[in-house]
């Protein structure tokens, strides 16, 4: 099928969309079935020493920093194993302090306490011989949005100090070292533009991340964009289905950003392709801590003690939710 992207992302003719989604639907079911995992996501940290001009706790930002131990990890784990959850999500600011030998020590404890589960991680930028030591300690993924597939609009989200190329260096040595890759960008983030976006299809088109997570662009206080207008749900949840006809096998998942912006952003992503939610299993305390965009979710449905709320409302959709890794399948 060859898709007629500019038509898609701006007509108003809701017969066109209804039929981008539920040709979505078809490809994904086809692949996957009426199935969307879930994965838990343990927010480890929020010192980060990069200063992305959208981020919430970006370096320069005022916010009262965490970090979690080693046994807390664990014990989301725990919480989180007991729930259903066989995908455990370690993500956080790009923070120095877990060396590679404290990441490895914990990914190692990870997968022999919990040798049913995947262990995706979610730690920014390192380099190839970091990545590869976490592939042999045992993780299964990265995901490591590429945030955008233009140079020149990564350079206006980005400090100077940061480098598109570096980023897209990083995601070619984690497909190199045999990890399960996430690229992703942000929908309707400051300068994009239907021709940026059309360079991030073509970019997931050839690469082919086994993940691709994309959710709204939401302003985050303190941040020089703390100005700028939202991306937009109906924009993203199109892109999603897009996403899913171009690259049928790819895990896509309902983003905690479309959920906060829409009560049923989530339920409608999974409408339009989506099959991957992911809860959140951070500790109650450090939740509110973890504030990349303003209003983030992380109770509700948004909270992994709601597991069985998601298994509900997916349910009244028509999809399972299995106790199940949830593996890209080839
Ligand atoms: N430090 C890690 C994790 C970053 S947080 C890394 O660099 O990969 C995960 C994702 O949240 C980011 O990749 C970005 O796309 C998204 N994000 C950050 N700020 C956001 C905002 N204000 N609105 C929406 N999404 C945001």
């Amino acid at each position: 099928m060859k898709l007629d992207v500019d038509y898609l992302l701006t007509t108003s003719d809701p017969v066109a969309t209804e039929e981008l989604f539920a040709e979505a639907r078809r490809v994904r079911d086809e692949v996957y079935g009426r199935r969307v995992f879930m994965r838990g996501l343990i927010e480890i940290t929020n010192h980060c020493k990069n200063n992305c001009l959208y981020c919430g706790i970006r370096r320069d930002a005022r916010v009262q920093r965490y970090r979690l131990t080693q046994e807390q990890i664990l014990a989301c784990c725990q919480e989180g194993h007991r729930l259903g959850f066989r995908t455990f999500v370690l993500q956080g600011g790009e923070d120095g302090w877990y060396t590679d030998d404290m990441l490895c020590g914990i990914v190692e404890e990870i997968k022999r306490r919990f040798p049913d589960c995947a262990v995706t991680l979610s730690m920014g930028e390192r380099g190839r011989d970091s990545f590869r030591r976490l592939r042999e300690a045992g993780a299964d993924r990265y995901l490591l949005r590429h945030e955008t597939a233009d140079s020149e609009h990564y350079g206006r989200l980005h400090p100077a100090e940061m480098s598109f190329d570096h980023r897209m260096q990083c995601l070619q040595d984690l497909r190199d070292l045999g990890f399960q890759v996430g690229a992703g960008f942000m929908v309707g983030s400051p300068h994009q533009t239907l021709e940026t976006l059309k360079k991030d299809l073509q970019f997931i088109e050839t690469f082919r991340p086994e993940m691709v997570g994309i959710g709204p662009f939401i302003p985050a206080a303190g941040t020089p964009f703390e100005h700028m207008p939202a991306g937009s749900v109906e924009l993203t949840i199109r892109l999603l289905a897009i996403i899913r006809i171009l690259h049928p096998h790819v895990l896509l998942p309902a983003t905690s950003a479309l959920g906060t912006m829409h009560p049923q952003g989530r339920e409608r992503a999974v409408n339009a392709g989506a099959n991957v939610v992911m809860p959140n299993l951070s500790p109650q305390d450090t939740r509110a801590l973890y504030a990349i965009y303003n209003n983030k979710l992380s109770t509700g449905s948004e909270a992994a003690e709601s597991a069985a709320d998601i298994r509900a409302r997916m349910k009244a959709i028509g999809y399972d939710v299995p106790t199940d890794r949830g593996d890209f399948v080839k």
